[in-house]
């Protein structure tokens, strides 16, 4: 693999794909790391950081870098993290945000908005950073016929990516209009939904609405799955005529996620042609 190869390719989810094409991936976690040393990173540097997430040492023309990713937080961290940087150093119209390279914190990791010149680069080298750890071909053989969250904690182990990196992406991917909440202790902290889910109408700060079985399953604190339950769609989305199912995966430390999946009324679907809708599976 060759930097030449890549050169001039500015689309970060193009520039994943090449590098996928030249490493003939089969199976398993993508080797990031070997990845960066390949195309001219210097050194990856992984170390307990403390205040920043990632960082790359480079000059404008990308003529040396060097990685340096906080592990503090886990190798599936670093690992993204790494991508990351390595995304910022391979697009080369990405402006330095200081002097010395970039320093990328912990939201610019999750950065999703596409605004001003820094939000959009941080927004790239996210959906490189994914595109490279978890690229379609090696996660759609994992997916269930019907959206499940242990899909997503089996491709976790599999790519040795983070769970909510491969629960954002199976939002994305699926077909099924399908959002996810992020939450600590019943408290929403984020969330991520596909571009045909509805709405979110929760935000940071929020409670897990009280009539929700994501709800009961946080409070009880066993760490595991809920089935897929039919949900109260209004305190979720602001709308009382959709369907609406909810499993929420449970972890130790008050940590939780909900997948939420919507089923739109008829009307609001533009597919032309009629669908068999039915219940989702439960299992
Ligand atoms: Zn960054």
């Amino acid at each position: 693999m060759d930097r030449i190869d890549l050169a001039d390719i500015h689309h970060p989810a193009v520039l994943a794909r090449t590098i996928h094409k030249l490493l003939a991936k089969r199976d398993g976690a993508v080797p990031v790391q070997d990845i960066a040393v390949a195309l001219d990173i210097a050194e990856v540097r992984l170390d307990r950081f403390e205040g920043f997430e990632g960082m790359l040492l480079t000059d404008t023309v990308r003529s040396t870098g060097c990685i340096l990713a906080n592990n503090s937080k886990g190798r599936r961290r670093a690992r993204f993290t790494i991508a990351h940087e390595l995304g910022h150093f391979l697009m080369e119209r990405h402006q330095l945000s200081a002097a010395t390279g970039f320093t990328c914190s912990a939201q610019n990791m999750r950065e999703t908005r596409d605004g001003r010149q820094h939000l959009r680069q941080e927004t790239q080298a996210n959906q490189f950073a994914i595109e490279l750890l978890a690229p379609d071909y090696l996660m759609d053989p994992y997916y269930s016929d019907d959206p499940d969250l242990r899909d997503v904690q089996r491709l976790r182990d599999h790519l040795d990516v983070s769970l909510e990196a491969c629960v954002r992406r199976m939002v994305n991917r699926r077909e099924e209009p399908l959002a996810a909440v992020w939450s600590q202790n019943g408290t929403v902290r984020y969330f991520a939904k596909g571009a045909d889910f509805p709405f979110v109408a929760l935000s940071k700060g929020n409670k897990i609405p009280q009539t929700s079985a994501a709800h009961r399953a946080i409070a009880n604190a066993t760490p595991g799955f809920t089935q897929f339950a039919e949900a109260d769609s209004h305190p979720w989305t602001g709308r009382s005529n959709l369907e609406l199912y909810e499993q929420t995966r449970v972890a130790a430390n008050g940590h939780a996620v909900t997948l939420l999946w919507a089923e739109l009324p008829e009307d609001d679907k533009d597919d032309g042609g009629p669908k068999e809708l039915g219940m989702p599976g439960f299992r």
